[in-house]
């Protein structure tokens, strides 16, 4: 389960981590007031369950009061990697001399929580990880015994942070280590670590994923949850009786029944594509549903083309094309979609997509091979 920025600041307090005071805000009227309060320069952080917020506008600085309040009003309602921001953190704006990384993630690999640390920090890790992995230096904690404060303090040094920082950094990391374990966390990062200009160590941005295995347990976090903040399209999808998941590629996919969808992500990533996302329409669909499937399918920008596989059965082939042909003049132009039907009304399905000037696979394989080549034509 995702949390914002502000409450994993609040389980890295409890822990004993330095990290500045702030408070939420809704509306810009608030920022300003908290600002006041603060009386400082202070950074309007938008909240939102994504990372790279700088580079996106969703960090501000306002030295004033009103300039907290126009920040403010620049974050709020702005869209970042398709999450609309709700809410800001104002906080005093520290003088950051150095940014370092401490992360810590659960590594089904080494079957233990990893401890990362960088003196390259502020950058985002996979960033660091893909350019120069050498200045990431890893570690797996034994979880019976977590990480001691003089364990932590040599992974810093071997890292390269300097050594006026490594025994506060050290303290930090055996710190966030604890907090990794007793909030059930698959991941809990601070970056940056952050350097003031007076020499304060302090968590500067922090990011904790709690184990949604570990909710019943962990209630006060559960009751954190905002399912729709987290993925509104999925909450949505959920609202209309849908079953969407989202996924990283390129390739949206439409399919009936959980096992046939599974089967479509596979035939994909066989003919070389990427799965957007796991759509199941269920059982007897009708072109409604079809439609609206597509249309929420398209709602990632990330998705260049669509592949539909459906076995039909009560599902009739003819409702699932007349879905797709009235999706189509919604969709953005040019979207190429691919459809596979077989079963109850396949044929007479297949000669309206024909008359419509869409394509179909003559079988599964078939369909995945034809939607990469459309999304892979477009590229060039
Ligand atoms: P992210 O982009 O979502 O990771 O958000 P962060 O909270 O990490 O902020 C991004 C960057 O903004 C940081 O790496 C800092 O360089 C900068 N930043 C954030 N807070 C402060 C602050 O209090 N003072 C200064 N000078 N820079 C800050
Ligand atoms: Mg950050």
């Amino acid at each position: 389960m995702k949390i914002h920025e502000y409450q994993a600041k609040e389980i890295l307090r409890r822990y004993g981590i330095p990290v500045q005071p702030g408070e939420i805000a809704t509306t810009p009227e608030q920022a300003e007031q908290i600002a006041q309060r603060f009386g400082v320069p202070v950074v309007i952080k938008a909240q939102v369950y994504v990372g790279g917020r700088g580079k996106a506008g969703g960090i501000q600085f306002g030295d004033t009061p009103a300039q907290a309040g126009d920040a403010a009003r620049r974050v709020l309602g702005m869209n970042i990697k398709g999450l609309t921001v709700e809410k800001v953190l104002v906080t005093p704006k520290s003088d950051i001399k150095e940014e370092y990384y401490l992360g810590i993630i659960l590594d089904r690999a080494s079957q233990a929580p990893v401890v990362m640390v960088s003196a390259a920090g502020g950058v985002e890790i996979e960033q660091v990880a893909e350019e120069t992995p050498e200045k990431i230096v890893k570690e797996p904690i034994d979880v019976r015994w977590g990480l001691p404060p003089w364990r932590a303090r040599e992974l810093l040094a071997q890292a390269g942070v300097p050594p006026t920082v490594v025994a506060r950094g050290g303290a930090i990391l055996s710190q966030l280590a604890a907090a990794f374990t007793g909030a059930d966390a698959t991941l809990a990062e601070i970056n940056p670590l952050a350097l003031t200009a007076d020499g304060q160590v302090l968590a500067a941005d922090a990011k904790i994923l709690i184990d949604d295995n570990a909710l019943p347990r962990q209630k006060e976090f559960a009751a954190w949850a905002e399912p729709e903040e987290a993925n509104p399209i999925e909450f949505e999808a959920r609202a209309e009786g849908l079953t969407y998941v989202k996924l990283d590629g390129d390739v949206g996919i439409i399919g009936n029944g959980a096992g046939l969808v599974m089967t479509t992500l596979d035939m994909v990533a066989r003919a070389g594509g990427k799965p957007a996302n796991f759509l199941d329409i269920g059982g007897g669909a009708r072109a409604e549903t079809m439609k609206k499937s597509l249309l929420f399918v398209a709602r990632d920008p990330q998705v260049k083309g669509i592949l539909v596989n459906i076995f039909g059965g009560i599902t009739r082939g003819e409702e699932v094309a007349k879905g797709i042909i009235l999706a189509q003049q919604e969709l953005p132009a040019g979207m190429p979609i691919v459809a596979r039907l077989s079963g109850t009304g396949a044929e007479e399905g297949r000669a309206m997509l024909a008359g419509a000037g869409l394509t179909w696979g003559s079988d599964m394989r078939d369909g995945a091979r034809k939607i990469v080549a459309a999304i892979a034509a477009q590229g060039k």
